[in-house]
């Protein structure tokens, strides 16, 4: 049976609009790799799915990784003599160095200003910056506001904890018809940063609770990780099932204005890669194309040569290429609703075909069929659409020798998979075609 057009009866503008809602919501939350910004993220997205949540305690080997101390923050700030607040984490959570150790003391400008990480580039904007596996202190403020701090006497108060605890991530399971997966994976540990990774969050949150109320054929999985260390943690703990895997994508920065992006996976043209790429060509918007790099998200993981997944990285605008980046400015002006439904729209588009994608084999092999009697030609002529079911039969018939997929027809014609697979389903019903149950090698 084919599947159901994931993209019917959905109102794609109320998504965005709620998706955005839901990164407004996480936007004040100071996450990290570990600790309680994470479990409260986590919390909320459980009101939306049913998440899984795993505690993995600090000091237990992860392959060549060590899951580190868990991270809390409470408060931080500096006053001058005056006691006067000038740097205070609670107006803005990127303020702190991330991961830094509790601080109480008094100090000069000189050794104040040795722990301030500023953007001179940017003087207004306030730049991310973390000290996970290095044991630090630090504040982050505008460049502005650094060239004007006086010489003073400075009350630095950081009331944060660095102790044994968990690294803790969520995951969602959505069981289809086959046990082989789609995984779908972005990153948790970012605090008020939106397209990075906040779009990620949001984007799989939606897409997870939209296909949760589908049949499938794949079974799907969520995972809700810190970057880096939680794949690598996902990958340890899970190595006896990670060969279910047959199509994922990292998703990341996906809510900004830019172009797509897509990462390939490490494979080169896995069917997630060719689909991705289908769905783009087909989708009238502005797009990009690039290799597998091992650098960027945790597809270095999933894509690393003892795994070597068929993972792809789907983003609007990558990181690092946009000013905004790691820095304040990455906030809820860059991300906009509509940006976010565009990107849920192409998402769906990828599991359809995923969804749909089979072999068949021509009944009637010697010479076209003739279409006419059969009902399949339609008599009116020149209409686009009309032409075009006419040529997708015939691409069908054609290559469904037993060698093409629906996805190689569509990429060989140039027409859309929809079509493609709206041929088939006609050429089937009147037998002209059969499926090709047998082990479909892609
Ligand atoms: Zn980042």
């Amino acid at each position: 049976m084919n599947k159901e057009n994931l993209k019917t009866g959905i109102d794609i503008d109320e998504i965005g609009r709620e998706m955005y809602r839901l990164m407004s919501e996480l936007f004040p939350i100071c996450r990290s790799i570990t600790g309680n910004g994470v479990r409260k993220t986590l919390h909320i997205i459980k009101k939306h799915i049913p998440l899984m949540v795993h505690d993995v305690p600090t000091g237990t080997q992860v392959f060549d990784w060590t899951i580190p101390k868990e991270w809390n923050i409470v408060n931080a700030y500096v006053k001058n003599s005056k006691g006067e607040k000038i740097i205070d984490f609670t107006k803005n959570n990127l303020h702190i160095l991330n991961y830094s150790v509790p601080v109480k003391k008094k100090i000069s400008l000189k050794e104040l200003k040795e722990h301030l990480f500023t953007l001179p580039e940017y003087p207004d904007w306030i730049p991310y910056r973390t000290s996970y596996y290095k044991e630090n202190w630090g504040f982050c403020i505008s460049h502005n506001q650094f060239i004007d701090l006086r010489e003073d006497e400075y009350e630095v108060f950081i009331d944060s904890s660095l102790e044994d605890g968990c690294l803790t991530y969520g995951e969602y399971y959505i069981k289809g018809e086959k046990t082989e997966e789609v995984l779908i994976s972005c990153h948790t540990c970012h605090p008020s940063l939106c397209n990075d990774n906040l779009s990620g969050i949001v984007l799989s949150v939606f897409l997870a609770k939209h296909l949760s109320q589908k049949s499938l054929k794949y079974s799907y999985r969520f995972l809700f990780i810190p970057g880096t260390i939680g794949s690598i943690t996902w990958l340890c703990l899970n190595e006896s099932n990670v060969s279910k895997v047959k199509h994922g994508l990292v998703v990341a920065c996906i809510g900004d204005a830019g172009k797509f992006t897509y990462k390939r996976s490490r494979q080169d043209r896995a069917e997630i890669d060719r689909t991705v790429i289908n769905v783009l060509r087909n989708s009238g918007t502005d797009f990009e194309i690039i290799d597998f790099i091992p650098f960027g998200y945790d597809e270095r993981q999933y894509c690393s040569p003892g795994f070597n997944l068929p993972v792809g990285c789907l983003m609007r605008t990558p990181h690092g290429r946009y000013p905004e980046y790691h820095t304040s400015a990455d906030n809820l002006n860059l991300v906009q609703p509509e940006y976010m439904a565009e990107s849920f729209s192409i998402f769906l588009s990828v599991f359809n075909i995923l969804e749909n994608n089979k072999k068949y084999i021509n009944q009637n092999p010697k010479c076209e069929p003739q279409l006419g009697k059969r009902g399949l030609y339609q008599m009116l002529g020149g209409q686009k659409d009309v032409k075009e079911k006419e040529f997708s039969m015939l691409w069908v018939l054609n290559l469904s020798d037993g060698r093409n997929t629906l996805l190689d027809i569509s990429d060989k014609s140039g027409l859309r998979f929809d079509l493609i697979k709206d041929a088939a389903e006609a050429l089937l019903a009147c037998g002209l075609l059969k499926e090709d149950i047998g082990k479909v090698a892609f």
